[in-house]
This record gives structure tokens, sequence and C-alpha cells, in this order.
């Protein structure tokens, strides 16, 4: 299972984000501290932001380990951006490696990451896809249904795939949307904006963790949590 970082707030550097950090996305790629499946995130990369001049998300993906990107490293501190979703990958056994499976996938609008794994067979036809890898097909799922109706999208998937793992994270420079299905997810709410990763950067205390089973919505205006499986509340 992949790792995945979302940032909306202050115009920051990519490299604050992603690469410095002492448990950072980088440190993930060869030592997560709260991956259940999988060892590593060795399978690839990507980060995308939104980038100010033009409005529209930007990628950098490759199918190498973060780790030892050095070209990354020497540019990322020099990409800023207010809003930014990045991600480690760990394929699943028998999905293609490469760049093109690998996330942030976009529509042109949002930027989206998958940590998980869903059976391929339950979700719908579509030709948007950037490749036959499950998340990208997911990807391609919600985006045909559209971001508004991300949670009732992920509980129909879930229902379909009993044994789906389903946490997604997505922006479009002015929201960052985000489901725990499955997987771990924090926040850390910073004075100059908010961060949801899978699992924690550093070890500040002002970390929260997102219960599983949950749409978590990030606007300017602040964080709103929701359940997704309302029938638990009533076992
Ligand atoms: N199933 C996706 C893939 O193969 C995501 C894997 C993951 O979350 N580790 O890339």
């Amino acid at each position: 299972m992949c790792r995945h970082l979302g940032w909306l707030g202050a115009d920051v550097t990519v490299s604050s984000l992603v690469l410095d950090p002492p448990c950072g996305l980088r440190v993930q790629s060869y030592a997560p501290r709260r991956q259940k499946h999988g060892l590593l995130n060795a399978d690839g990369w990507g980060v995308g932001f939104f980038d100010g001049a033009s409005g529209g998300p930007r990628r950098w993906r490759s199918q190498a380990p973060l780790w030892g990107d050095v070209s990354f490293d020497s540019v990322a501190p020099a990409l800023r951006s207010r809003c930014v979703v990045a991600a480690v990958r760990s394929a699943t056994v028998g999905m293609p490696i490469d760049a093109s499976a690998t996330a942030p996938f976009t529509d042109g609008r949002w930027l989206l990451s998958h940590n998980g794994v869903v059976d391929r067979a339950v979700l719908p036809a579509t030709s948007r896809a950037e490749s036959i890898c499950d998340s990208a097909l997911l990807a391609a799922a919600i985006f045909d249904r559209g971001l508004d109706a991300l949670g009732e999208t992920i509980t129909e998937i879930a229902a379909a795939d009993p044994a789906a793992r389903l946490n997604i994270l997505a922006a479009d420079g002015a929201r960052l949307l985000a489901t725990t299905w499955g997987d771990t997810l924090s926040i850390l709410r910073r004075p100059d904006g908010v961060v949801l990763a899978s699992e924690p950067y550093d070890n500040d205390s002002g970390w929260e963790d997102v219960p599983d089973r949950h749409l978590v919505e990030v606007t300017a205006t602040g964080v709103a949590l929701t359940p997704l499986d309302r029938s638990e509340g009533y076992r």
C-alpha cells in the first residue's frame, strides 16, 4: 500500500513537504512507520502541484524509487505551490510498474492518489484511465462520477468489493478531499496550512489520526470529517 501526502495552505516548496521532513515521503519510500501492507515503496513516486501561473495541475512522476532521485532532489526546492498531492508507490502484485501507473492521476482539473487495492472487475468501464493499474481505473471512475460524489462512489465500490482498501487523496487547487477505508491517514493543522498524510512526517504532537471510513474535506475555511459507513454507528 502506498503512502500519500496533500497540502493546502500558503505557498511552500515541494521539498519542504516531501523531501525535508525526517519521516517524509522520501524516508517513507524505504522506511514507512505505519504501513500495514508492503514493506517499502520502491515502485515509483509522483508529485503533483497547482501552478500559480497557469492555475492548473502539473506532475512529475517516475517508476524509480524516490530515495535515489538526485534530479528531483535538486529541483524540488525551487518548486512552490499552495496545493500539492504527492505519493510513493508499492505496486500491487500484477500491476504494471511505469510512470503512467503512478499517482497522482489527473483529469486536467483534479490530482488524485489511491492507497490500496480494488478488484478491477467491479469498476465501471471507462475510456479515460491513464493505465490498466487498479488505481488508475479507480481514479477514472471517480473523475467520471465527479468529486462531489466521492463519498458515495467509495461506499458503492466497497460494497461491490468488500476486500477493497480505498484511501483516496484528491485536490483541485482550492480543496483537498480524502477518504479512509482500510488504511491510515493523519491530519496536521499548521499555522500556514493543512497537511493530510498517510502517516505523520515528523513527531509533532499536533498530528491527529483520522478514523477509518471517513471523508475529509479541507478548504481555506477549515477541515470537515464525515463518517462514510453510517451503519456502523447503529450496531
Ligand atoms: N493498487 C495500487 C498500485 O498497484 C496502489 C498500491 C498501493 O497502495 N500500494 O499501484
